[in-house]
């Protein structure tokens, strides 16, 4: 907001105004959404007994429920009416939500559900979900999701690492099948203050692949401002405090390699939560996870720019999505060209660790420091959003780095603004600056994006600029010195009563950019389409040229292309894969790359196994020739809900030999219990003699 100091006082008003304008008159979909009142909100009874979790919704109290019906689909046909229709039940005590819903179905044969292990991806299961805008900002929200064998997934503001206690059963008959879930207030971040929560229910139909919604707008199906209200939460009464606290995680490492004469390995930590309030939790570690046991297959990275490897300890991991507009964080955050200025691998070995997280009326908080006392240095971030209304949201982010001998200090700005006829235009902008004791990275970047979507357009133009020296000291900036115009076109296709296929895409893209000095910097462009036939076959095809100079290599600009084909089959079904081929040119040379991989699952989710195997064949720009050929092969058995056991092997042959083979046993509870115990290394480029236990122990009061 420009404003200019003598009309600061009318500018105040006139932003006022425009808020309470926004808050009034909610985003409504097109069509009807059975269940809410005229004032878009669902309001949930508050009764005294507590129906018993079992998937039978008997209980006499489920008569006194409100009532919504999941009746239209996302996809495949976008806001077309739904093959089934889903009832859901919605009560709640002084201290829990409870959600039933009805699942209709053509026969128990039509069900199809894999997964038994809580929290693991379910995308092709029978399944229903809730979700939740406790913050009540149409930003982020809670997701909790149970199969039809009754496994749980949870996340929450699009974190998946979250857990947490929360109890659902179901019941499968003939003609339908039931989920029982009752969640906790006291698992929940919220402000008391804020007794409007916004909530939609999702179910995937499984042997029709039909994804159902409750409340969305056809024009954006996950924009989560079309969210109905939740209102009549019991959450004025003082909070039940009987439930836990305080939640502290013991983990300890051992590792031993055969053959090295070094002995075992040991370490061990202390990572807790104390959630001191319902809008407030500090995290804190004492002697943090090093041990990167969890980490997958090594990625072989070719390229010559730093490629983006995910940090997965657990102080980094939880609540990272309170710092998701500052950093590239934890697992899955990645915020395309914006600018960031933290990425916390960038912090190695440090003693002590706190953050702090948070909600106070619209504002989303996270404060985090680390410290190594032995090298003296402390690392500060604050990350701090709010949004206004239905329309805009603005954050800002700060990270200051103290080393013994140099300040490294970062200050991020963003927002973004919906505007236009359903609010179809966006508006979003970042600015980064980086101030810091070396000149080689002292500067700033920004990026201006202006995008408009309806139900088959995207179309979104942009403009970032790196300064050559924007190096943020904890920030992931794999390229700068740029300023680039963008943009990017989609155009998606839905028959709305045909037969001959499900759907299709169109998407090009075009990006020129020259460096600060005014010399060439890039200039890409691409077409890529798909279409998925009706028994979910997916065929694709796209097309890529991209001119890029490399000045530390040499002063001409590299040509490169490729051309790539792929057949996506099997839809849910036990056996699928995809088949592919790309034709190319990198760095004056040329390849082709055929790969395939295939999937099975047994039916009943006991086994699991996965092959995947691909070329590379090279020719040089000097003319020599090379082959790489690589073949992973995983097989899962799981033992129980909690428990399986996973062998793995990994062979690249060509530019140089990976040979890798792991045995590993795990257990994951809901419970946050955890024990990891491998045979060989995952991560090494040769088979090892190595064992290696972990085990984290929870403990809550
Ligand atoms: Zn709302």
């Amino acid at each position: 907001m420009s404003c200019a100091m003598d009309s600061h006082r009318r500018c105040v008003w006139v932003l006022a105004l425009l808020l309470m304008a926004s808050a009034a008159a909610h985003e409504r979909p097109p069509f009807e959404v059975p269940g809410v009142n005229e004032r878009y909100e669902l309001v949930v009874p508050v009764v005294t007994t507590a129906p018993i979790v079992d998937g039978k919704l008997d209980e006499p109290v489920w008569s006194q429920a409100a009532q919504a019906k999941i009746v239209r689909q996302v996809s495949p046909s976008l806001g077309q009416l739904a093959s089934l229709p889903t009832t859901v039940l919605v009560l709640a005590t002084t201290d829990k939500l409870f959600v039933g819903f009805r699942c209709p179905i053509a026969s128990k044969d039509a069900i199809r559900a894999y997964e038994t292990r809580y929290d693991a991806p379910m995308r092709n299961d029978e399944q229903v979900s809730i979700f939740l805008d406790t913050l009540h900002t149409h930003d982020r929200a809670y997701g909790f999701t149970v199969n039809a064998r009754g496994t749980r997934a949870d996340s929450r503001f699009g974190n998946e690492r979250w857990d947490a206690q929360w109890e659902a059963a179901v019941q499968v008959g003939e003609t339908e099948w039931t989920a029982e879930i009752a969640i906790p207030f006291a698992i929940l971040t919220y402000d008391p203050r804020q007794t409007v929560w916004g909530i939609n229910f999702a179910r995937f139909i499984s042997d029709r692949e039909e994804w159902t919604l409750w409340a969305f707008h056809p024009d954006r199906p996950s924009d989560l401002r079309y969210m109905p209200h939740l209102v009549g939460l019991p959450l004025t009464q003082k909070r039940n405090n009987d439930g836990p606290r305080w939640l502290l995680k013991a983990f300890s490492v051992a590792d031993h390699t055969f053959g090295d004469g070094e002995g075992i390995g040991n370490h061990y930590g202390l990572d807790g939560e104390w959630a001191f309030r319902q809008n407030l939790a500090l995290r804190f570690v004492v002697k943090p996870d090093f041990s990167e046991v969890e980490e997958a297959f090594e990625s072989i990275d070719v390229s010559y720019v730093e490629q983006f490897v995910p940090d997965r300890r657990e102080f980094f991991v939880q609540g990272s999505e309170f710092f998701s507009e500052v950093a590239v964080a934890g697992e899955g955050w990645r915020r395309g060209s914006d600018p960031n200025l933290f990425f916390s691998r960038r912090i190695q070995r440090f003693d002590v660790g706190m953050k702090v997280t948070g909600v106070m009326g619209d504002k989303r908080l996270g404060f985090l420091s680390a410290h190594n006392f032995g090298d003296h240095e402390h690392s500060f971030v604050v990350n701090v959003a709010q949004t206004f209304g239905t329309r805009g949201r603005a954050y800002l982010g700060y990270v200051d780095a103290l080393r013994p001998t140099s300040f490294h200090r970062g200050l991020l700005l963003g927002g973004e603004w919906r505007f236009g006829g359903q609010g179809r235009f966006s508006l979003r902008g970042s600015y980064a600056r980086h101030f810091s004791s070396d000149d080689q990275r002292d500067g700033g970047a920004g990026s201006l994006r202006l995008s408009y979507g309806d139900e088959r357009w995207f179309v979104s133009l942009g403009w970032t600029a790196f300064s050559p020296n924007f190096r943020p000291f904890l920030g992931y900036t794999p390229r700068t010195d740029f300023k680039r115009f963008s943009l990017f076109a989609h155009r998606s296709f839905r028959p709305r009563n045909s037969n001959a296929y499900r759907e299709a895409n169109l998407s090009v893209y075009w990006r020129r950019g020259e460096t600060f000095g005014g010399r060439f910097f890039d200039h890409n462009y691409g077409i890529s389409g798909s279409i998925t036939l009706r028994d979910l076959t997916e065929v694709s095809l796209g097309w890529e040229r991209n001119r890029h100079a490399e000045y530390h290599i040499r002063p001409e600009p590299f040509d490169d292309h490729s051309l790539r084909i792929g057949i996506d089959f099997g839809g849910n079904r036990p056996f699928r894969g995809d088949i592919g081929y790309i034709i190319g040119r990198a760095f004056d040379g040329r390849y082709r790359q055929p790969f395939i991989a295939l999937r099975w699952d047994k039916p009943d989710g006991s086994w699991r196994f996965r092959l995947e195997i691909s070329q590379r064949h090279q020719t040089f720009g000097d003319g020599s020739r090379q082959t790489v050929r690589s073949r992973e092969i995983s097989l899962t058995r799981i033992l129980s809900a909690d428990k399986w056991l996973v062998l793995r092997y990994f062979h690249r042959s060509g530019d140089f030999t990976i040979k890798n083979f792991a045995l590993s046993f795990r257990l994951k509870r809901q419970s946050g219990e955890e024990l990891y115990l491998i045979w060989g290394d995952p991560r090494a480029r040769q088979t090892r003699n190595r064992l290696i236990a972990k085990w984290i122990m929870p403990f809550r009061f």
